[in-house]
């Protein structure tokens, strides 16, 4: 058995705002970065490789917040966050706060192979990438017209949307099962709009926005960033499967219906066990999200029930 889930961000855009070509275009960017990552494993690729794949396309992407689509710091800078981990050998890596990387997953991965860290930041991740011979990228390659006035939305206190919302889509990110049995998660973000420069979410914090572990499963996960450090919500998913008891769906709906609601936590997570079950769960009105395990189609949606 192997299988993937990817999402691209809880927050959607209301129902009615959505539909068309719009939605059309979510769905596409959404399909060609699950067959990225299912291509891998198709070839008997490892679940890292698949991750790593599928959240590059949804960088590559303007339509999604990470990478080339990040939105802006509440001063008008893109500062992006990253983390991948391995759950056969509770590897990970992490950046953070990063301003010239066109695929901060390829770095955070560099990071956990290659640097005996688990997390660089700013200008010493970017100098390691430069070690590392990756290429960087002005900081007005992040630039897109729509993230701007969205900043624009949020400067001139515009409170009829939640921020998550405004964002239009959140962070992306992967969770797969590959043929060996080895689990992998990865998260790439560019935070929040209107976020306070530094500031860094969950998606980097091993445990909050991603975590994989072979003995439970691996997690990906998009929302509110600081009530998903809080319930170190990637974590608790696993533990409650490894001490608990509780079978993968069990585990990602108490966390995501009920601790993450208690906070007042908005957002979701797409999560895959060692048996290749898959839950993709958000308390937020939508959740852009795909999934395709071995001999199945592949599913795509956005809102509930689908
Ligand atoms: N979790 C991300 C953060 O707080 C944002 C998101 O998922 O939309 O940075």
């Amino acid at each position: 058995m192997f299988g993937l889930a990817i999402h691209g961000g809880a927050g959607t855009l209301p129902r009615a705002e959505m539909g068309g070509e719009r939605e059309l275009k979510y769905r596409a960017g959404l399909a060609a970065a699950l067959d990225a990552g299912y291509a891998v494993l198709e070839a008997r690729g490892t679940s890292l490789d698949a991750v790593t794949r599928a959240v590059m396309a949804l960088e590559d992407n303007p339509l999604f917040n990470a990478g080339l689509g990040s939105v802006f710091t509440l001063d008008g800078r893109n500062e992006l966050d990253a983390a991948i981990m391995d759950g056969r050998t509770l590897n990970a890596g992490a950046v953070c706060g990063v301003t010239h990387i066109r695929n901060p997953i390829e770095l955070a991965r560099a990071v956990m192979e290659h640097s005996g860290y688990v997390m660089l930041s700013g200008e010493g991740a970017e100098e390691f990438a430069l070690n590392r011979g990756f290429t960087l990228v002005p900081r007005s390659y992040f630039h897109t017209p729509e993230r701007w006035r969205q900043l624009e939305r949020i400067r001139s206190g515009d409170t009829g949307l939640s921020a998550l919302t405004i964002s239009h889509v959140g962070t992306v990110g992967a969770v797969a099962l590959d043929g060996e049995g080895r689990l992998a998660a990865a998260t790439s973000t560019g935070g929040m709009t209107g976020k306070r420069y530094n500031r860094i979410g969950d998606s980097p914090i091993i445990g909050a926005g991603t975590y994989a572990d072979d003995r439970s499963c691996a997690v990906s996960a998009t929302g509110h960033g600081e009530m998903f450090i809080r319930a170190a919500v990637a974590h608790d998913i696993c533990s409650r499967m490894r001490f608990g008891g509780r079978a993968l769906g069990e585990a990602v709906r108490e966390v995501v219906l009920e601790e993450l609601i208690k906070l007042k936590g908005e957002g979701g997570v797409v999560a895959i066990d060692a048996q290749g079950e898959i839950a993709m769960e958000f308390n937020s009105e939508g959740m852009f999200r795909a999934s395709r395990r071995a001999g199945e189609e592949a599913r795509i949606a956005i809102y509930r029930p689908e």
